[in-house]
């Protein structure tokens, strides 16, 4: 392997999912799994099997489907949980048992109540465990950065003659500094005497802002592998972004000079596709993919950018895939212009998903006239991804004013079953929804609502996100999309509720969920 080379190993669909109001289903974590695999991603960290069914399920689905990436397993240090991992993950193309366990004295004293001693011999144990199923096995040490760095050094040795073909070393709490941590790995490696025996892995939190920079520094230390996700999504303030990384080490390459697999030109499609899915909208000043990103307001950088782009700009929007957003399809495109610019864009539609998503395309074109790239997106995002529907809205309508208490009428479907009730609310979204509860029975909360104009106008398409809580706690995002905000809020509402239905169809909504960090 060249050692110029540093593998991108994304960990959105485990460390991303663990976001406060995060949780997609299999469908959803299918779909980015795929397009993980368009970016050209080395590995994706699927899961955590052993946290709960749905968990499992999901990362036995990406392994049986994905090819072209490493499909790894999260696993604590015994058998029961590398157990569950090897199970979801044997049939994947190329599988990695992803284990780990805290190696910091305040772990070890709070977390474990276990002796260095104790630790080093279940990690080594754990990883020979897992060799009996793969060679291709990962071992992170948990909270790594503020563990005593001559311990960790045993650790990691330990575990390189007991197998491991990587060793992660996080930043679990996102507490170091750039060239402390860059100095950090520097003299780990050092004290490793078999360090050439596996890659270096880095995974770095953001609690500073300083984990892409970490994740960086890291790398001109030896580091060969960067743990991250898209859009930098994670607990608390997240992981180091993927797209920023990889950026970084392009544009800046003759600093770096480093080659990856990252196709750059899917790093848009990308970012779009994890925020629509996890409800969680990227900053507007985001690095590389925030919408102002490649936005010239200011009238000097606009003259600038229009006489050299250079003057202002350092990266070409065209690298991460930005295109100008051009109007290309009306209320009269047909059936084939409108594949064929969904193919341009990347979706390949066939069958009853294209007709879904041509005729959601026809109702928006006939009232907005001109549909942008921007809005197709959306649509075929929310039309793909669409689980089955136990209920369908059918029609809604409201009474409301400054003088009247708001009144709801809604319809919806059930299994061909008509289903009509009225309600009041505080607001008409609000009537809505209580007009939904009656008809659904539904128990679950509202936590959280947002309503964004997908382009620019008066007749911009609204999309509302919501996110539901239901009786234990698990969180469904919703979406929905309309010219009318009304409209996209009732769908997005029913949107969650099928999901919601979705998941206990297959059975995957009982169950306590392990949560763990690494
Ligand atoms: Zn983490």
């Amino acid at each position: 392997m060249s050692s110029n080379r540093i593998y991108f190993f994304d960990t959105t669909l485990r460390d991303g999912e663990q976001s406060p109001g995060v949780s997609l289903n299999i469908k959803e974590k299918l779909e980015i799994a795929r397009q993980l695999t368009r970016l050209g991603v080395d590995v994706i960290e699927a899961g955590f099997p052993i946290a709960s069914p749905g968990d499992f399920a999901a990362v036995q689905a990406i392994a049986r489907e994905i090819r072209g990436a490493t499909i790894a397993a999260l696993a604590r240090a015994n058998q029961l949980d590398i157990d569950r991992a090897w199970e979801a993950i044997r049939e994947a193309e190329e599988p990695r048992i992803h284990t780990f366990i805290a190696t910091s004295d305040i772990h070890l004293q709070y977390k474990l109540q276990k002796s260095r001693e104790e630790v080093l011999a279940q990690a080594v144990e754990a990883v020979k465990y897992a060799c009996r199923y793969t060679p291709n096995v990962e071992f992170s040490a948990e909270d790594a950065f503020r563990s005593d760095i001559d311990y960790l050094a045993q650790v990691v040795t330990a575990v390189i003659d007991a197998g491991a073909k990587v060793v992660n070393i996080p930043d679990t709490v996102g507490y170091a500094t750039p060239e402390e941590f860059g100095a950090f790995i520097r003299e780990l490696r050092e004290k490793v005497p078999n360090r050439d025996q596996a890659i270096f892995s880095v995974h770095c939190h953001n609690d500073l802002g300083l984990a892409v920079a970490n994740s960086l520094a890291a790398i001109l230390a030896g580091a060969q592998q960067v743990e991250c996700t898209i859009n930098g999504i994670g607990e608390r303030a997240g992981n180091a972004a993927l797209e920023e990384i990889v950026m970084a080490l392009y544009t800046r390459r003759s600093i770096f000079q480093k080659e990856f697999r990252i196709v750059t030109e899917e790093i848009y499609r990308t970012s779009r596709l994890v925020s629509a899915l996890t409800g969680m909208k990227v900053q507007p000043n985001k690095a590389v993919v925030g919408k102002n990103a490649f936005a010239h307001e200011s009238g000097i950088h606009q003259d600038g950018v229009l006489k050299n782009r250079a003057t202002y700009e350092i990266m070409n929007p065209e690298l991460i895939g930005l295109h100008k957003n051009t109007i290309v399809l009306g209320k009269h495109s047909g059936r084939h212009a409108f594949r064929d610019r969904l193919q341009q864009l990347g979706y390949q539609l066939e069958g009853e998903q294209l007709e879904q998503a041509f005729q959601r395309f026809k109702e928006l074109a006939d009232r907005k006239g001109e549909i942008s790239d921007e809005d197709l997106l959306v649509i075929v995002e929310g039309e793909i991804l669409r689980v089955p529907e136990t209920y369908t809205l059918e029609y809604f309508h409201i009474s409301s004013g400054s003088a009247v208490v708001p009144t709801a009428t809604v319809v919806l479907t059930r299994a061909g079953e008509r289903l009509e009730e009225a309600a009041c609310g505080d607001g008409p979204v609000d009537a809505i929804y209580k007009a939904i509860d009656k008809l659904t029975g539904n128990t679950g909360c509202l936590v959280h609502y947002a309503l964004n104009a997908v382009t620019g106008g008066k007749d911009a398409l609204g999309e509302v996100t919501v996110r539901l809580k239901d009786d234990k706690g698990k969180i469904f995002v919703g979406r929905g999309l309309s010219t009318d905000v009304l409209e996209a809020s009732a769908r997005a509402y029913v949107d969650a509720l099928n999901k919601l239905e979705y998941e206990r169809a297959l059975g995957l909504v009982n169950g306590e969920q392990v949560r763990e960090s690494v």
